[in-house]
């Protein structure tokens, strides 16, 4: 029977690149014309650049946004030669040889970060290409009005740039109705008509949902890529990449008054089976689902009862014929049935925020195309056994 060490893992994350990768076409036919970069910084939103960047690359993807110098020089040898890396933080002080030595392309945020780079290519004597960042309204990174406008006034602080691309940053575009939208649209054309031409880049995921008069000439898709929702209070159009199994480590019965985990949150109105399942906050699975989650098995929905533990929670099984879980049987946290987007609205938070901190430890599976064969215990899944 148990025969493999995938059967003795606490859990299993899916990933299924060729949902990621169905995702980059559907961005890139809404983008027309404009290129469609993606961004992998955090180690692609949690699920593995290394896998994922190959997939994109072999779609056409020459553009590459990460956060820091180090995500960038992981990445540099898994995208092609002729592709770009772009460091959003731009280089650290002091860092821009690094940066030049692993062929990645700073985004400059600050006039000490444009002085930074500008030296290094002075020195060098010939043009860096860099990405100039604007602020539009975030106050987050990017040049702010006051630093374009002593850019513009000494046009040679730019001389030893090859400006590849000018961007900035939309803060509410997963909410198609803000006025900020327009706004920083409109903040944006002003400010790049001060500067030299270049081209353009201000959509992110949300972004490209507004239309048309976001594109410019490249968007820059993180989360829409990951299968989460780009558009506020509209059905999702893009298709669901992670799955997470857990496993049931022990089954009991409890009286009415029996309590169930750390604080005793939670006690049983009536008899009840609960099954302890061995994920908990130490995998990314968040504590605030305490008395709030709900996992299924089968079409049957199994609420999370009492406090997330470090490394397991609890649930109300009541609602599964009796016998029909064992342990060792899995149960589904994230899938078919309860997507990234809807957790994070049970935990209070957003679909990033999960995705992002879900666990090194889970066993990791990389689908593409047909699913692998799942182990015996994992067939269960599919369906409730009689
Ligand atoms: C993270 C990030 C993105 C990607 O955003 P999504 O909402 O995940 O598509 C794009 N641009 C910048 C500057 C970012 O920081």
């Amino acid at each position: 029977m148990t025969t493999s060490l995938a059967d003795a893992s606490g859990a299993t994350l899916i990933v299924d690149l060729a949902a990621i990768r169905e995702n980059y076409r559907a961005l890139r036919r809404r983008l027309g014309r404009a290129a469609c970069a993606a961004v992998l910084k955090a180690d692609a939103y949690g699920l593995g650049a290394d896998r994922i960047a190959p997939v994109l690359a072999a779609e056409g993807c020459r553009h590459f946004f990460v956060a820091h110098l180090e995500e960038g020089i992981a990445l540099r040898p898994r995208v092609p030669e002729a592709a770009e890396v772009f460091v959003l933080h731009g280089p650290m002080p002091g860092c821009e040889d690094i940066a030049l030595a692993h062929r990645l392309t700073p985004v400059l945020n600050s006039l000490e970060q444009v002085e930074g780079w500008t030296g290094l290519a002075r020195r060098l004597g010939r043009a860096l290409p860099a990405v100039l960042q604007l602020d539009t309204g975030m106050s987050r990174m990017g040049l702010s009005p006051a630093e374009l406008d002593r850019i513009v006034d000494e046009p040679r602080r730019l001389d030893s740039l090859d400006l590849r691309l000018v961007m900035s940053h939309l803060a509410c575009a997963e909410r198609q109705d803000h006025p900020a939208n327009g706004t920083q649209r409109l903040r944006f054309d002003v400010a790049r008509r001060r500067l030299p031409q270049a081209p353009a880049a201000l959509a992110n995921s949300s972004g490209i949902f507004l239309g048309p008069d976001f594109h410019y000439d490249m968007a820059r898709p993180g989360a829409a890529l990951y299968g989460l929702t780009p558009v506020a209070g509209a059905p999702n159009p893009l298709r669901p990449v992670v799955r997470l199994q857990a496993r049931i480590v022990q089954l009991r019965s409890i009286a009415a008054g029996d309590e169930v985990g750390y604080g005793l949150t939670w006690r049983a109105d009536g008899p009840r089976r609960i099954a302890t399942v061995a994920v908990g906050y130490a995998d990314g699975f968040p504590r605030s689902l305490s008395n709030a989650g709900i996992a299924h098995f089968g079409d049957a929905a199994l609420p999370i009862v009492g406090a997330v533990s470090m490394d397991s929670l609890g649930l109300d099984v009541s609602a599964l014929p009796e016998g029909a879980l064992r342990p060792g049987a899995m149960v589904e946290l994230i899938g078919p049935h309860r997507s990234v987007d809807a957790i994070a609205a049970d935990a209070g938070t957003i679909g990033y925020e999960i995705l992002t901190r879900l666990g090194r430890r889970f066993r990791r599976e990389y689908r593409d195309g047909q699913p692998s064969p799942a182990p015996s215990s994992t067939l269960v899944l599919e369906g409730v056994p009689s």
